[in-house]
């Protein structure tokens, strides 16, 4: 069967089904939209945050998110990589992006990002880069933000021993380009941080 497609969709290595290339892809071109069949729910509807439960979500704007439909595969199957080859954006209607060049054959991935709290073990990894870090999540703890404060200004403190745990991996991020990963966990401790001196939550 004659197909223009450039990607194909099939039983990965790392996990369930993955976006595997069917030709050659440099960095900037666009792999695979997000997901061809898609609707868009404002992100504070109950569904966004049901949806977002499955991790099959895509914020896009901050004002939106974008629901795959499911019956139709796209970018929202490509598996999470330590050494990712690809990135997502989340701009319109979401598309996946090639970062480094991907030959054919090479299963196309992305970096999920995902932050947890207090779930070091929630998600491991089996993308198989040599510096795999063993899990997709990166957590922060309780503890995490006892090393923080936050000043009326809403200002930031932070002291040396959490300074240096997030250079760390401030440092990994950047080595991959996923230095946007900080900012949320930024706001993660922030958001600890606020709940536990016992002051309103905001749900995002
Ligand atoms: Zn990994």
């Amino acid at each position: 069967m004659f197909s223009l497609a450039t990607v194909d969709f099939r039983n990965s290595p790392i996990a369930g089904e993955g976006v595997f290339a069917k030709r050659r892809f440099a960095p900037g071109d666009l792999v695979v939209p997000y997901a061809p069949k898609q609707r868009r729910v404002g992100a504070r509807d109950p569904e966004a945050v049901a949806a977002a439960e499955t991790k099959l979500t895509l914020l896009s704007e901050q004002h939106w998110v974008v629901i795959p439909d499911t019956s139709v595969p796209g970018g929202w199957l490509c598996n999470h990589s330590c050494n990712p080859n690809a990135a997502i954006y989340s701009d319109g209607a979401g598309r996946i992006q090639c970062t480094r060049p991907i030959a054919p054959g090479d299963e196309v991935t992305i970096f999920y990002g995902w932050v947890t709290h207090g779930e070091p073990t929630r998600d491991p990894c089996r993308c198989g880069a040599p510096r795999c870090r063993g899990f997709i999540n990166y957590d922060v703890s309780d503890e995490d933000a006892d090393h923080m404060r936050i000043l009326e200004d809403n200002t930031v403190v932070m002291d040396d021993v959490l300074r240096a745990k997030l250079a760390a991996y401030g440092g990994f991020l950047k080595s991959i380009g996923q230095e946007q990963v900080q900012e949320t966990i930024a706001n993660t401790l922030v958001r600890l941080k606020r709940r536990k001196r016992g002051s309103v939550v905001c749900a995002y």
